[in-house]
């Protein structure tokens, strides 16, 4: 039977598999937990259900647990979620009261049993806390850009995830002063999952016309949840400077992630912007769109993510991946994804975007140049083996002779 490891050979090489089988043979024996706050939307989610079936096929016991909040409690980590990316939240004594409170019954409700315990995000952190027999090493897997934090909301997390063994960050400058080592891993994509894998061409078509989307003009699309990080207004706004030059069509995507309940705020506003427009096409769709998304960002011209803050960005690695032309705004991991005028266009206002756009539609020979060097630099960097490969690594690093007693990490190394 052939396993989704053997599939992967064929994109990311036969050699880099093998490495992966050896590794996990050196390993021998392990349990492995990823622990976050929703089963579907978001790039998390994304990026486990890629990653599960993997780890199993290459022997680790790997579970996936979510964790269960009201909408008060995740009022709170969106709160908290926005304030360590920069944004003012006011966050009362009450709230961060109840943000433990469901931490804390989560960790009556969950299994920790595990060599190793990854706890995604601040919605999870504080599980620690309340988890008494600490077996195993406890990593911090940090996705969001908290490089420039609220430091009050900074201060209240700091306190549990010092706790960690060990944290791991998407980009170098995201890192903290924190009293454990810490660790650098990109997210990646499975270029074999729904929402990555070839389509034809019958296919993406069949996507659009049930989707009463036109192929009349160009596409430019822009797949993200509803948040104003994501600044789905400055893409309109970008649309609208270039529409006045060059007939184009704006398709927005967006779902709904159970942990956000920002999105149907934002959606309105979207809404509001995009009314009246017959060239702006916007879609709701459920979380599990992954080949409809799929067939959208195959069917694009060009795709935008025009984020003003970003953890990774990991539909900028998916548009890549189908060798598209993308313009991403400069911030977070979207800088190391997009080299500017080679693997994509960076901007830093609607302005600068429409420019891009336009620069784009008029020579798009330049945008297939750029797409294919993207496809490339994606395969070297940013696939779901070259997560396996380092998450690998750092458990050898853990377990190995440089380490202390109880698999926890020894010493400070940056992957
Ligand atoms: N996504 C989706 N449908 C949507 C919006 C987003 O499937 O309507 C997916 C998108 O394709 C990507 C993930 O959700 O895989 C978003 O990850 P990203 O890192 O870009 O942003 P996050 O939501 O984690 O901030």
């Amino acid at each position: 039977m052939t396993t989704r490891l053997d599939e992967l050979k064929t994109v990311a090489g036969a050699a880099v598999i093998d490495q992966l089988r050896r590794m996990a043979d050196r390993l021998g024996p392990l349990r492995l937990v990823h622990i976050n706050s929703t089963r579907i939307g978001g790039g998390v989610a994304e990026l486990l259900i890629g990653i599960i079936p993997l780890w199993k096929e290459l022997g680790v016991d790997a579970r996936w647990e979510v964790i269960e909040g009201d909408q008060a409690f995740f009022e709170v980590t969106k709160a908290m979620h926005n304030a360590l990316q920069g944004f003012k939240a006011n966050i009362g004594k009450p709230m961060f009261d109840h943000y433990i409170e469901i931490n804390r019954q989560n960790a009556e409700r969950l299994r920790f049993e595990a060599d190793f315990v990854v706890v995604n995000d601040p919605q999870p952190a504080y599980l620690i806390r309340f988890i008494r027999s600490q077996a195993g090493t406890w990593i911090w897997r940090c996705h969001i850009d908290a490089s420039r934090p609220d430091r009050h909301i900074w201060r209240f997390l700091r306190e549990a995830v010092k706790d960690y063994d060990a944290s791991i960050f998407s980009m170098p400058g995201f890192s903290r002063n924190l009293p454990h080592p810490q660790y650098l891993v990109y997210p990646s994509i499975d270029p074999l999952s729904d929402k990555n894998r070839e389509l034809s061409a019958e296919e993406v078509s069949a996507v659009l016309d049930r989707l009463k989307i036109e192929r009349d003009k160009p596409i430019i699309l822009q797949v993200s949840r509803f948040d104003s990080f994501k600044d789905p207004l400055g893409v309109i706004e970008a649309f609208r400077m270039v529409r006045a030059h060059t007939p184009c069509r704006l398709v927005l995507v967006g779902g709904e992630a159970t942990d956000d309940p920002e999105g149907p705020r934002i959606y309105a506003q979207v809404q509001e912007a995009a009314h009246g427009e017959h060239d702006i096409n916007l879609l709701l769709l459920p979380p599990e769109s992954h080949y409809e998304v799929n067939a959208l960002q195959r069917a694009a011209d060009i795709i935008v993510q025009k984020s003003v803050r970003e953890g990774f960005g990991l539909t900028v690695t998916e548009a890549m991946w189908k060798g598209k032309p993308v313009i991403g705004g400069a911030a977070g991991g979207i800088v190391l994804q997009l080299r500017n005028f080679r693997t994509g266009f960076l901007v830093h206002s609607p302005e600068g975007c429409a420019l891009r756009i336009r620069y784009l539609l008029r020579h798009p020979e330049v945008g297939k140049r750029m797409g294919k060097l993207a496809k490339e630099f994606v395969r070297n960097h940013f696939l779901v083996t070259r997560n396996l490969r380092d998450y690998l690594s750092l458990m050898l690093l853990c377990k190995g002779p440089g380490s202390s007693a109880g698999g926890k990490p020894g010493r400070s190394v940056i992957l």
